[in-house]
């Protein structure tokens, strides 16, 4: 694994996602890195990525995961990523690859369910466990018949039987970030970010919660424009 696509895809003079040159040093505190990235680019999207041997690998999943067992949501392998990638939480540059704004909508660590891991990828059938904030329990990728010339990089994210099996839409109803509480809007008007497009990704409000929202902004004028 080689973070040689990664790097080429980006130019670190322009865009403050790291280029990968620490050495990972997750092992102390135990445990891999598993991180979801709510990324508002060209399409909104979630990219699903898990520490092996070193490196992120990463699925951009359009719709997001689902904690529903029935539901198979799509999973395009991308390039590796760096493990300092897992902290990004900001604003590419307009004109730069994946320009938009990134939230880190979960974080955690995840434990290999498949016996090799590697293996297991290999053979386009990986099993394994999230320890996050949003998503717990058992999950599996399972690499899927895709179409035309990414076909090998088409996988589907499902989410096992167990008790952290729900119905409850996770993405609608825990739409802020993991790491700073923020919303897309938040996170790109803070990192100077195109604020109009980032809101575009968080859940519209409802007639009453905009309501609330109002009445909450009217009692506390002192914290307007601050609300991290
Ligand atoms: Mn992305």
């Amino acid at each position: 694994m080689s973070l040689a696509k990664y790097r080429g895809k980006r130019n670190f003079q322009r865009t403050s996602e790291p280029a990968g040159e620490a050495k990972p040093s997750m092992g102390k505190s135990g445990g891999l890195i598993y991180v979801i990235q709510k990324h508002r680019a060209s399409q909104l999207h979630y990219d699903f990525r898990l520490e092996l041997r070193g490196v992120l690998l990463s699925w951009a999943v359009p719709k997001g995961p689902s904690l529903d067992p029935s539901v198979k949501r799509l999973a395009m392998q991308v390039e590796d990523h760096p493990v300092e990638y897992a902290t990004f939480e900001g604003v590419i540059p307009e004109g730069g690859y994946g320009a938009g704004t990134v939230m880190v909508w979960d974080k955690g660590t995840w434990t290999a369910e498949s016996e090799d891991p590697a293996e297991a990828l290999k053979k386009g059938d990986l099993k394994f466990a999230l320890h996050g904030k949003k998503l717990r329990g058992s999950w599996v990728l399972v690499r899927t018949r895709g179409f035309g010339s990414r076909a090998d990089k088409s996988w589907l994210l499902i989410k096992h039987r167990d008790r952290y099996a729900s119905t409850k839409d996770v993405t609608v109803q825990e739409p802020r970030s993991a790491a700073s509480h923020r919303l897309l809007a938040d996170i790109a008007r803070d990192e100077g970010g195109n604020v109009t497009k980032a809101s575009t990704g968080d859940p519209k409000l409802t007639e009453h919660s905009a309501k609330s929202q109002k009445r909450a902004n009217m009692k506390t004028p002192s914290r307007k424009g601050k609300r991290s």
